[in-house]
């Protein structure tokens, strides 16, 4: 599924996130950038070793990754050329900035893809797994968030957003053609 936004072109996708062949893609880290379960394990094993020997030089220089904020790691072995990390909010019931958050993970990615002359790139579901954000109020955020960005800011020229729980996938797809 697509649509075209300005100059830009989101699409819609199930696919196996590690296997695509972008300029970035995006990782739901956590602050400590040490690697975990979900999409992040599986980049990690996709990508090698190489990408946590980065995560923790850059730990070392600066510290834990904050809530909402977005740091960049060569791909490994993955086809991708970067991973951008970000670490989205782990949803408290929606009462503590969870969707600002949540639009700021996507923003500061975006934000730093383009500081790396990034032309494609691919995103998770940020946060829709075992930090629990609702699907359909995220991915309306992961939507609104991307539109936004590409329209002010024209470089990008393709957004995929990947799925992995089928479920997720219809989701999104109403949200794209409505
Ligand atoms: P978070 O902690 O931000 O919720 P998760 O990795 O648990 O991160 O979930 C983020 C998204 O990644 C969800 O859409 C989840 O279904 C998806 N996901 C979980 N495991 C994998 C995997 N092995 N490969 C790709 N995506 C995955």
């Amino acid at each position: 599924m697509k649509i075209q936004v300005g100059t830009a072109t989101l699409s819609l996708v199930q696919v196996d996130i590690t296997q695509q062949e972008v300029d970035a893609i995006v990782n739901a880290a956590n602050s400590s950038l040490m690697g975990g379960g979900g999409v992040d394990g599986a980049i990690h094993r996709a990508g090698g070793p190489q990408i946590l020997e980065e995560c923790k030089a850059y730990v070392a220089q600066h510290g834990r990754l904050p809530t909402g904020e977005a740091m960049i790691t060569s791909g490994g072995r993955m086809r991708a050329k970067f991973v951008i990390h970000t670490v989205g909010p782990v949803w408290q019931g929606g009462a503590h900035r969870e969707e600002e958050l949540l639009a700021n993970a996507y923003r500061n990615s975006l934000r730093v893809a383009v500081e790396h002359r990034v032309k494609t790139i691919a995103f998770p579901s940020i946060s829709t797994g075992v930090y629990g954000f609702p699907i359909e109020r995220a991915a309306k955020i992961a939507l609104a968030t991307t539109k936004e960005f590409v329209q002010k800011i024209p470089q990008i020229a393709e957004v995929r957003f990947v799925t992995f729980r089928l479920s997720d996938f219809e989701i999104y797809g109403r949200l794209f053609s409505s």
